[in-house]
């Protein structure tokens, strides 16, 4: 019989890091180390193929590196026949195999799975001991007490706490650096109407034996689930991530401030980093991340403004949305404040739609399982919270398809942020705009049927149609907000005929399954082929 171990490490796949709170005092003599691929993690939402290979991959090429450094791990794969299929019911398998006195595990990222795993451990007796996970700046205690008392939780006074703490881009005196604490209004560039030019690629990760069966593998079992594995170059290990980083810093942090918020037909990278997934995955430590973005710019080889840009993205807003998740969870998931109530339309899972933006972000995000995050905010985002999609729909979609989508991450960004539908717990407004918006931030409507300056008519871009109809459907709860008040005025000034004429065309997109109606003679796309 096996002997009894001391304790069992719980490692998920998103704790792919040997020196997480859960190692701490780890002795390779007694204690093992469980780790479990389940069909439930990529079944309770439809998860996509890059996302379920990218976990399974990183999860992979983690235990064989921890095996070789002497670890015994109890790794269950996807396709062993006795696989349980779910993550309790794996550990209660593993723990009769076992028999380890108790089980310890650093902070899981999705309050479903904490649950399921303290659900498991108490019906087999055993203690689970939940450690802080050190990756974060700021542990879910550190939030709590920032939040105590405030009205009003805001990013840039979280992000001001946390430079100060980290003395992060701090002139000598203790203050900002360059005397700014952000330098976002530097931030808001378009590309030329030449384009982008060359950008320089990201480094690319061809797929090792180990990530091939994996492909193999979730092409197979998930053969019907949504996005594609053809493009799949992602970093899986840690020293691929510290090489996705190098080259980031090397080639593109330079122009990240400048153009954060553009976007180009057929250019998925632009100047970001890619690196959220190899983050989230715990590939990466975001303390290096940010220290090498400062070094960067300490060395005068990149702008202040792209250096304070970047790392107000994962020193802030990373941080600063993970506290949001575990201060409002579990009731977070449920909150709707605009009352929406639509389906998500079917487009979103083939990119079958005339509207050249969303056509873009939807096929890239299906092919790669990435968009960068204005494609995110301002195209799939801002057209499912002006269409009226029920946020829970939106979440799940999300969560499907992006390959660093956690839900610690995933919920705040779409429910708070992207749907509004916290009511503005997360961010003061929402986030609304015209087809005007995406014209000025990329070329997709140079090559669209729809004209972003018509609200109404035939060629009405449906972003402009849906946005003054939001403003309507939403104009008491808007009025209200004086960060809106400029657009609630504008909203005022139409005439009732147009507005009534906007009114009957959001309602035609929504009976057409979130698509434009075509008058009878106007080709499609296809046709045209
Ligand atoms: P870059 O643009 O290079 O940014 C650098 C890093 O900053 C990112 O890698 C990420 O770690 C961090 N970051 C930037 N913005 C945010 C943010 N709002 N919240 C948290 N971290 C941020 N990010 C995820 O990691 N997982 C998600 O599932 C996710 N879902 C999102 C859903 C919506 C609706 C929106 C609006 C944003 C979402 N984001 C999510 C945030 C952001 O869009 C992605 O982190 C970013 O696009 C990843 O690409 P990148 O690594 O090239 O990022
Ligand atoms: Fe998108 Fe409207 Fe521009 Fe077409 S016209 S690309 S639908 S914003």
């Amino acid at each position: 019989m096996t002997k009894p171990l001391r304790v069992l490490v719980l490692v998920l796949g998103d704790q792919l890091n040997a020196d997480a709170s859960a190692f701490d005092g780890f002795d390779p003599a007694r204690d093992a180390v469980w780790m479990a691929e389940v069909a439930e993690e990529s079944e309770h939402v439809w998860s996509s193929k890059p996302r379920t290979a990218l976990f399974l991959a990183a999860m992979r090429h983690f235990r064989d590196e921890r095996r070789a450094a002497g670890c015994t791990v109890h790794y269950t794969e996807l396709d062993e026949p006795e696989n349980a299929g779910t993550l309790a019911g794996e550990l209660t398998r593993a723990v009769a195999a076992r028999r380890p006195e108790r089980l310890v595990v650093t902070e899981p990222g999705d309050w479903r799975v904490w649950r399921a795993l303290e659900g498991a451990a108490e019906k087999l007796g055993l203690g689970l001991e939940v450690r802080v996970d050190r990756h974060f700046f700021a542990s879910i205690e550190d939030f709590r007490i920032h939040a105590l008392g405030r009205k009003q939780l805001r990013l840039e006074f979280f992000y001001r706490e946390l430079r100060r703490r980290y003395q992060v881009l701090l002139d000598p005196a203790g203050e900002p650096e360059g005397g700014e604490w952000n330098y976002d209004a530097d931030n808001r560039e378009g590309f030329p109407k030449t384009g982008p030019g060359l950008v320089p690629p990201p480094v690319v990760f061809e797929p090792d034996a180990t990530t091939r069966a994996v492909l193999a593998l979730v092409e197979k079992r998930f053969a019907g689930h949504p996005g594609r594995l053809a493009a799949f170059d992602w970093p899986v290990t840690p020293a691929q991530a510290r090489r996705a980083l190098a080259d980031f810093i090397a080639a593109r942090l330079a122009s990240f401030g400048r153009h954060q918020d553009a976007m180009w037909q057929g250019e998925p990278w632009l100047y970001h980093s890619r690196l959220s997934a190899a983050l989230n995955l715990k590939l990466l430590d975001p303390r290096e991340v940010v220290a090498a973005a400062e070094a960067a710019y300490r060395a005068g080889r990149v702008p202040l403004a792209s250096a304070e840009g970047f790392i107000r993205q994962i020193l802030g807003w990373r941080e600063y949305i993970r506290g949001v998740y575990w201060l409002r969870m579990p009731d977070y998931a449920a909150v709707n404040a605009l009352g929406a109530t639509e389906a998500l339309p079917q487009f979103f899972w083939t990119g079958d739609t005339e509207m050249a933006c969303l056509r873009d972000a939807l096929r890239q995000t299906l092919e790669l399982g990435y968009a960068h995050h204005i494609q995110r905010l301002m195209v799939t985002g801002l057209y499912t919270l002006m269409l009226g999609v029920e946020p829970r729909r939106v979440h799940e979609w999300y969560l499907a398809v992006y390959v660093d989508a956690v839900e610690w991450v995933e919920l705040p960004n779409v429910i708070g942020m992207s749907q509004h539908a916290d009511g503005g717990f997360l961010a003061s407004k929402p986030y609304v705009a015209t087809g005007k918006y995406i014209q000025r931030m990329s070329n997709h409507c140079a090559g669209c049927r729809f004209d972003p300056a018509r609200a109404d008519g035939e060629n009405a871009c449906p972003f402009t149609t849906l946005y003054w109809d939001f403003l309507r459907r939403h104009e008491a709860r808007l009025a209200a907000n004086p960060r809106m008040a400029l657009q609630v005025k504008n909203l005022a000034r139409q005439s009732s005929a147009l507005r009534a004429q906007i009114e009957a065309r959001a309602a035609a997109i929504r009976a057409h399954g979130g698509q434009a109606p075509r008058a009878a003679g106007i080709p499609t796309q296809d046709s045209l082929l």
